[in-house]
């Protein structure tokens, strides 16, 4: 289990004292879990931190400790530079956004992440893509630098875990998985609690998103493909930022014979998100890759700037190659 690179990533954090730590922009449950984790283990190591990443992070992780302290560049700048970095859950340099204009010259940093996708963009690179989250991969840096588990901690690196594993059903879910959960709720964690928060509360924006979002259900080759796209007319008719958009392409590839999931959000005017859910027959992380970003074999996504019919057309033909199959058969 690359104990080389976690003995290193322990040793990155004994041997600084003032650290940057970051996840990828629109963070998600893994991101914000192992950031605030990272965090949790620098207090219990005597280290002093700032926690930020581009922009904001979703309301929802506030049950999350230290929440309170996770900083928004964007609204909040900064006038520090960092010498010491740890970045979590990013597969590239890009998916740190402007943090990194807080990055000293001479900045050694901390990579830790398990997307097949990563490029090594770190000064030291803790990489393994058998980890169903990067929460996993923390738990074993956790237990090498000899911190001390409390609820606390349990909690950041459970709720990675928890939302990586889609509430412990994706293909990710391994043997080890399950035990670390098993032994994070030793510690006090409340499953339910944190599955409220993370999986089942949805908000009334979410809602009225996802109204309109299914009515632009298409399904496309051979209906092996289903799409959803969603505009910026459709987040301002339903009071909706970004955020509230999650979750929706579940809905797509989770149709009976569907192959792939994708919705296309323009929740900013001429920036697609894309996002793809493959079953089992195409690896979406390389056709992610092909539009400049990344991701898992079966979830990955990338942002495309362009018209929205241009946008989809190409990402369906892209998904075609890769069935074998045409967008109109
Ligand atoms: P989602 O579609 O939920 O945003 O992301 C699915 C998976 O793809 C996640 O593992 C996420 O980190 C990765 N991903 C999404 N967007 C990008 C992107 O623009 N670049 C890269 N490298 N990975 C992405
Ligand atoms: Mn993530
Ligand atoms: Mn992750």
């Amino acid at each position: 289990h690359n104990q080389e690179q976690i003995k290193e990533a322990a040793q990155f954090m004994k041997e600084h004292d003032r650290f940057l730590v970051l996840s990828h922009v629109n963070p998600d449950g893994d991101a914000t879990g192992s950031a605030l984790g990272v965090a949790l283990i620098l207090e219990k190591l005597g280290k002093t931190y700032i926690v930020i990443n581009e922009g904001e992070t979703p309301e929802k992780f506030s049950f999350l400790p230290r929440f309170e302290l996770l900083r928004n560049l964007s609204q909040q700048p900064l006038d520090e530079t960092f010498g010491a970095v740890i970045a979590v859950d990013c597969a590239d340099e890009s998916r740190m956004g402007d943090v990194r204009s807080l990055f000293a010259s001479d900045a050694v940093l901390l990579n830790i992440d398990h997307h097949p996708t990563n490029d090594a963009f770190g000064t030291f690179n803790l990489i393994r893509t058998d980890a169903a989250a990067t929460a996993e991969i923390l738990y074993d840096v956790a237990v090498e630098a000899g911190v001390p588990f409390d609820k606390e901690l349990a909690l950041c690196i459970y709720t990675g875990l928890l939302t990586d594993t889609g509430g412990f059903r994706y293909s990710n879910t391994s043997p080890r998985v399950m035990e670390i959960a098993a032994q994070l709720l030793t510690y006090g964690v409340k499953p339910g609690e944190v599955a409220e928060r993370c999986l089942e509360e949805i908000t009334l924006a979410h809602v009225n998103i996802l109204r309109r979002a299914l009515q632009t259900l298409i399904l496309t080759h051979q209906n092996q493909v289903a799409s959803i796209t969603v505009q910026p007319a459709d987040f301002e008719e339903a009071g909706a930022q970004r955020e509230d958009a999650g979750g929706l392409v579940n809905y797509c590839r989770n149709i009976e014979g569907v192959e792939v999931g994708i919705t296309f959000i323009e929740s900013e005017p001429g920036a697609i998100k894309v996002s793809m859910r493959a079953r089992d027959r195409v690896d979406v992380a390389v056709i992610a890759k092909q539009f400049g970003g990344g991701g898992h074999a079966k979830a990955a996504g990338c942002t495309i700037r362009g018209e929205v019919a241009d946008v989809q057309k190409r990402v369906w033909h892209a998904v075609g190659e890769a069935l074998g199959v045409k967008e109109h058969e």
